[in-house]
């Protein structure tokens, strides 16, 4: 398991309420939430960044995207989301365990890039 709060939360080893949970991925509020909205999809696997995603995490990947969606529609905003991968530090990466942010409850056609 990657060394990241993100890996020890999978772990069990930081309590995080989770929002969702299944055997490929976990769901969590954000800590600091840039919308009233502001999910965390995280894939137990520790892929660090997703340049570091190999084809065999293709069907992974696609889950992580099924998982988000589904989220968004139970808390209310599958209308209108954005979903935002930060891929490294000159990408605004600050967790190296790839997560998918899930934003919305306002309106994004405009600013709020994560
Ligand atoms: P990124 O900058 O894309 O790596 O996003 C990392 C995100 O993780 C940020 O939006 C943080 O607010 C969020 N975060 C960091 N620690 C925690 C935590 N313990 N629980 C929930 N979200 C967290």
């Amino acid at each position: 398991m990657s060394d990241t709060i993100f890996g020890k939360i999978i772990a069990g080893e930081i309590p995080a309420p989770k929002v969702y949970e299944d055997e490929h991925c976990i769901v969590i509020n954000d800590i600091q939430p840039q919308t009233p909205v502001h999910m965390l999809v995280i894939p137990r696997k520790p892929i660090p960044r997703l340049v570091d995603a190999g084809a065999d995490d293709q069907a992974l990947l696609g889950h992580l995207m099924l998982v988000a969606r589904q989220m968004a529609e139970e808390q209310g905003i599958g209308e209108g989301f954005r979903l935002v991968i930060n891929n490294g530090q000159g990408g605004g990466q600050t967790v190296f365990h790839l997560h998918l942010h899930v934003m919305g409850g306002k309106s994004m056609a405009e600013g709020t890039m994560i």
